[in-house]
């Protein structure tokens, strides 16, 4: 038995679409059971298996399509948006000259990423705008080049578009992937190339390129990995080199 079709789509709900996924398979356990049950002779059945019983979870409706707590969640969410991904725009902007740089130059892998993410989101929120435009019949998207200015334009279209694009049924992809791409960007400014570098050396090149990963380890961009703890113990040894070295030259 399916969630209320009316459901809000949201997060809300999120506790209740697992109690009723599991109240499911609950259902379906208890169809074997009692096929079991039914099938065993009479003096070696042992007790009737219960049924499940029906989640009770409160399951707020949609409004028509979401409800109005997670219609505001996705507004702030949107907003949340392109403040997050300006820092993330500026943080490339403002460390490409000292980035650690791998062979012949190339940027680091989580520029890249970072700016193909950008891109990416661009390119999913334009998106919105275009259909909206067409099924409203605005006039068309105009010509933007791909960068910060646009972004923050499309967004703040879409900011004031959006009471009236939640009310539409389509609006249930678009409302879970802003939400999605909050959470994502959230995640991309924690593992910011620049707050996760460790002060080490690298044991193994001597180079300091060793960042904190999303896993715990410490990776060098020659590939060596280190757990925390070896990290702590390199970052002691480190310490107490240098020290000795400043009582050496004094
Ligand atoms: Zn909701
Ligand atoms: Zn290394």
């Amino acid at each position: 038995m399916p969630i209320n079709p009316n459901a809000c789509p949201g997060v809300c709900n999120r506790a209740a679409r697992a109690a009723w996924t599991s109240y499911d398979q609950a259902l379906a356990d208890h169809a074997e059971a009692m096929t079991a049950w039914l099938a065993t002779p009479g003096d070696d059945r042992g007790q009737r298996p219960e049924p499940p019983e029906q989640p009770t979870i409160p399951v707020p409706l949609g409004d028509p399509v979401w409800d109005h707590r997670c219609a505001r969640l996705i507004r702030a969410a949107l907003a949340e948006i392109d403040d997050t991904a300006a820092l993330l725009a500026a943080s490339i902007d403002g460390h490409r000259g000292s980035a650690p740089a791998g062979p012949n130059g190339v940027a680091a892998p989580s520029h890249l990423s970072i700016v193909n993410t950008l891109d990416e989101l661009y390119g999913a929120l334009s998106m919105v705008e275009g259909q909206w435009r067409e099924y409203r019949r605005y006039p068309d998207r105009p010509r933007r080049a791909r960068g910060t200015h646009a972004r923050t334009l499309t967004v703040g279209w879409l900011l004031g578009e959006l009471d009236d694009i939640l009310l539409h049924p389509g609006s249930v992809d678009f409302g879970l992937g802003v939400l999605g791409w909050q959470a994502r960007l959230r995640k991309m400014t924690k593992s910011d190339p620049v707050s996760t570098m460790s002060p080490i050396r690298c044991p193994r090149c001597s180079e300091r390129q060793v960042r904190r990963k999303d896993d715990g380890y410490y990776e060098c961009a020659c590939g060596r990995l280190l757990n925390q703890s070896e990290h702590d113990a390199e970052y002691a040894r480190q310490a107490d080199e240098h020290e000795q070295q400043e009582v050496g030259a004094s």
